[in-house]
């Protein structure tokens, strides 16, 4: 079959074919799992290949992420052939192979190009550590509004968005050109349409070790080029997630992205409003939570991607640049970014506290002054920026009740009260916001005494705990039973309760 899109033409249907002695990728390279996928798909009779951005990345020297599987097979022949595969995918229907944690994503061949895991709800990724609430001990009333859920076929089909159906094609196309749905499946020079960039289109084949380049990846990865297969503008209309990953392989790899396929970016970064938030959440994560996070924020800022992301952080990124907000955003990304290279756990909750930092500030300076701390004051400003991104960034809500204890623990970490400190140090979310308040210090939004009080703290006995937390309670004036139930309750009413526009607290 041939491509649906008129610029076909500029990708030949034949392959340059690099034979293994051209071409660095070797098979100790490859993940042994992968390897038997391969393996196993060849004995079958099936053509095998690795194919996207694993290829690319063992072209580059780089240990891949994930390993993903193309095939002429199809997705119940898969299913026969490996006890431990299971068929995903409303619209797209593909095989995960299981190996313990590891899975491995094997695709059947696609006629055209449809964005393979495009819409599909991902799923929550058990690795993100980010601990239950324990006892609702701040306050954790429920935010109003659940994610949006993607859409059913059907309903899409009989949408009044939908206004191109062909049958013979099984192509459901958005007035804005967004493909909704794709399912025919087609030979290998066909699947090179699903591919975005040139240096994701790179085909591994089991069969002699050879890789098939159908469009100049391996010149572009050579070159460490970002260029868009076809043309570009179809290729943002069809699938405008397309965008984000541009700017997320320009600052992973550090790729320059061509002119003609950076150029349409400034005028098509609005269709971002038309992909779903749950979506947008899960290519966030992959922003910011892979490694290049720093870099990611600087590259979505400077091609207006960020504005229409996150919306209420670029704002306040073009009005207060190098505020004090801001260049801690930008440390606290690069930390993160450490900490995901030593294969330390990172948690969303602590990105979007990072993100969102400026503008839950704006919120609380709202106020009047003297409520700034009051802990209803600094979830209702939390709640505000939350719902800003809400509609764009569907954050998952423990992410989010994650975030809210962060920020409602700050106060209680600036002004320890006696033996209740003690109490905070158990707080599921205490490491997470101690975190918070010393990158605050940093950027002299915190007193550096109180974090090193709490430093100190952490490392005594708990005799020296007790005395410690007893001296600072007759500084502070802490009593005990501050922390009782019955205050918590009170707490726990004030931070429901909501107050419309505004918040308060120590962020600024
Ligand atoms: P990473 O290093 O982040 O895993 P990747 O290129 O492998 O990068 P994946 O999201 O794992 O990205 O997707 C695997 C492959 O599927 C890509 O290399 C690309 O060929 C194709 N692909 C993924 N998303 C899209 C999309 N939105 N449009 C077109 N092709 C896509
Ligand atoms: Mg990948």
């Amino acid at each position: 079959m041939n491509s649906p899109h008129a610029s076909s033409e500029a990708v030949p249907r034949l392959a340059r074919i690099i034979p293994r002695d051209s071409h660095p990728i070797s098979r100790s390279k490859i993940a042994p799992e992968a390897l038997r996928v391969l393996y196993r798909l060849r004995e079958a009779g099936f053509d095998a290949y690795l194919v996207g951005g694993c290829v690319r990345d063992l072209t580059l020297g780089l240990e891949p992420k994930d390993f993903d599987v193309a095939t002429n097979a199809l997705p119940e022949q898969v299913k026969r052939l490996f006890r431990n595969c299971r068929l995903v995918g409303r619209r797209f229907r593909l095989a995960h192979v299981f190996f313990g944690r590891e899975i491995i994503e094997v695709a059947t061949f696609r006629a055209s190009g449809a964005p393979p895991q495009g819409d599909e709800l991902p799923p929550e990724d058990p690795s993100l550590e980010d601990g239950s609430l324990e006892d609702g001990s701040l306050d954790d009333a429920p935010i109003d509004e659940a994610p949006l859920e993607v859409e059913e076929v059907s309903e899409l089909e009989d949408s009044r968005d939908v206004h191109d159906f062909d049958e013979s094609l099984e192509r459901v196309v958005d007035q804005s050109g967004r493909i909704l749905r794709d399912n025919v499946y087609g030979t290998i020079d066909d699947d090179i349409w699903r591919r975005d960039f040139t240096c994701n289109a790179l085909y591994y084949n089991i069969a002699d070790f050879s890789v098939w380049d159908y469009c100049q990846g391996f010149e572009d990865v050579k070159a460490r080029r970002l260029r868009l297969i076809g043309d570009p503008e179809t290729r943002y209309r069809e699938d405008p997630v397309r965008m984000l990953r541009a700017a997320r392989f320009q600052a992973k790899l550090g790729f320059e992205i061509e002119p003609a396929t950076a150029e349409p970016i400034a005028k098509l970064s609005g269709l971002l409003a038309g992909v779903p938030p749950a979506r947008l959440f899960d290519e966030t994560l992959k922003l910011f939570l892979t490694g290049h996070g720093a870099e990611s924020y600087r590259v979505l800022l400077e091609r207006g991607l960020l504005d229409e992301l996150l919306p209420g952080v670029a704002a306040f990124a073009r009005k207060h640049p190098g505020s004090a907000p801001e260049r801690m955003l930008i440390q606290g990304l690069i930390n993160t970014d450490a900490r995901v290279r030593a294969d330390r756990p990172v948690t969303p909750s602590f990105l979007f506290a990072l993100l969102l930092y400026g503008p839950i500030g704006l919120a609380i300076e709202k106020r009047p002054r003297a409520e700034w701390h009051d802990i209803s004051t600094i979830l209702d400003a939390v709640d505000v920026a939350v719902r800003d991104i809400y509609t764009r960034v569907a954050v998952h809500r423990r992410f989010i009740l994650g975030m809210r204890d962060m920020f409602a623990l700050q106060p209680r970490l600036e002004v320890p009260r006696g033996r209740r400190a003690l109490r905070t140090l158990e707080h599921p979310r205490f490491r997470a916001a101690f975190d918070l308040l010393q990158l605050r210090a940093e950027f002299g939004m915190a007193d550096k005494a109180i974090v090193e009080w709490w430093t100190k703290l952490q490392a005594a006995t708990p005799e020296q705990r007790a005395t410690m937390s007893e001296a600072i309670g007759r500084t502070n004036g802490g009593a005990e039973g501050r922390g009782s139930s019955s205050g918590r309750n009170s707490r726990r009413r004030r931070g429901g309760r909501r107050r419309g526009r505004g918040g308060g607290g120590p962020v600024g």
